[in-house]
C-alpha cells in the first residue's frame, strides 16, 4: 500500500507538469465508488470544460490538484491505485476509473483494481478538501514532521504500543507498516514498547529517524513492493535498502542476529532484539 514517499512522488511528478497540463474531456468508467464528484448536482460524470492544472500538493496520502476552473481534483491512490500519465492512444487497462486528456494529447489516468481508491473531481477550490474526505483524518505532512510537538504530545500520552502509535494516521499522516518498522529500526527501539515509557531522548531518536526513512525513501522515489509505480509507470527503489520491513529471520543488516517477525497492532511487524531495545 502507498505510504507518504510512495504518495509524495506521485505529487511531484504530478507538480512537474503543472501550468503545461490541462485537463480536458474527462472519461469516467461507471465504477461505483472510485470516481466521485462531491461538489455536482447529481454527481454527473460528465466531461467538463478544460481546466489548467495548478498546484499540486499532497495532504497525508491525499494529492490534492488545483485546477483554475474553480474546483480540485483529490486523488488518494488506496491500496492499488495508479495515477499514470500515458500517451492517448495506450492501451487502457483494466479497472480504469478516470481518463482525463492534457493539452500536449497525453492522458493523465487513473486505475485501480481493488478498488480501495478514490479520484474526487469538482471539490471546491482550496477545499481542504482532503481534510474532509472520506477516510482522512488529517495529520502532519512530512514538513511537519519539524514541529514535532503534536505528535510527541501523542506518544507520550498513550499506553498503546510505539508501533500502533505510529500507524495511527491522526498523528503522522502516510506513516504505515514499511515505515514504522523501519524507522523503529533506524532508532533502536522496539515497536512493541509502550509509547509512553519511552524516553524523551527515545522519542526525539524516533522522530529523527522517521524524518531520515521517509526522507530518503523520497529520494528513491517510493518502495515498490508489488503495485505502486510513480506517474511514469516506474517503479521505486528504496525496497533495496530496506533493513527489516519483509526480512522476519534473516540477518540484521546492523549486529547479525536473527530478525524477529510477529504481530503487533495488528500487522507483521519485524524488528531485531538485539539492537533494538
Ligand atoms: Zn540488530
Amino acid at each position: 500500500m502507498p505510504e507518504l514517499p510512495e504518495v509524495e512522488t506521485v505529487a511531484r511528478d504530478l507538480r512537474m507538469r503543472a501550468g503545461r497540463a490541462a485537463l480536458h474531456q474527462r472519461v469516467g468508467e461507471s465504477m461505483p465508488g472510485v470516481l466521485r464528484f462531491p461538489g455536482r448536482r447529481g454527481g454527473s460524470p460528465q466531461s467538463s470544460p478544460a481546466a489548467a492544472v495548478g498546484e499540486v500538493e499532497r495532504r497525508g496520502k491525499y494529492i490534492l490538484c488545483r485546477l483554475d476552473g474553480g474546483e480540485d481534483l483529490v486523488v488518494h491512490l488506496g491500496m492499488t491505485g495508479h495515477l499514470r500519465v500515458v500517451n492517448g492512444d495506450a492501451e487502457v487497462v483494466k479497472h480504469t476509473h478516470l481518463r482525463a486528456g492534457l493539452d500536449d494529447g497525453r492522458e493523465l489516468r487513473f486505475d485501480d483494481a481493488r478498488r480501495f481508491g478514490r479520484v474526487m473531481l469538482g471539490c471546491p477550490n482550496g477545499a481542504g478538501g482532503a481534510a474532509r474526505a472520506p477516510g482522512s483524518r488529517g495529520g502532519a505532512s512530512l514538513r511537519g514532521l519539524h514541529a514535532r510537538s503534536a505528535s510527541s504530545g501523542l506518544m507520550r500520552r498513550t499506553t498503546r504500543t510505539v508501533k500502533a502509535a505510529l500507524l495511527d494516521q491522526s498523528g503522522i499522516a502516510g506513516l504505515g507498516n514499511i515505515y514504522v518498522d523501519e524507522a523503529c529500526h533506524l532508532a533502536g527501539i522496539r515497536p512493541t514498547r509502550r509509547a509512553n515509557r519511552l524516553t524523551r531522548r527515545e522519542r526525539s531518536a524516533l522522530h529523527a529517524a522517521i524524518r531520515s526513512v521517509l526522507t530518503k525513501a523520497i529520494a528513491n522515489r517510493g518502495t515498490t513492493i508489488d503495485d505502486y509505480r510513480d506517474l511514469r509507470d516506474a517503479r521505486g527503489s528504496h525496497q533495496e535498502e530496506l533493513q527489516v520491513y519483509g526480512r522476519g529471520g534473516e540477518p540484521c543488516l546492523r549486529c547479525g542476529a536473527v530478525l524477529r517477525r510477529r504481530v503487533v497492532a495488528g500487522r507483521t511487524t519485524v524488528y531485531c532484539t538485539s539492537c533494538q531495545r
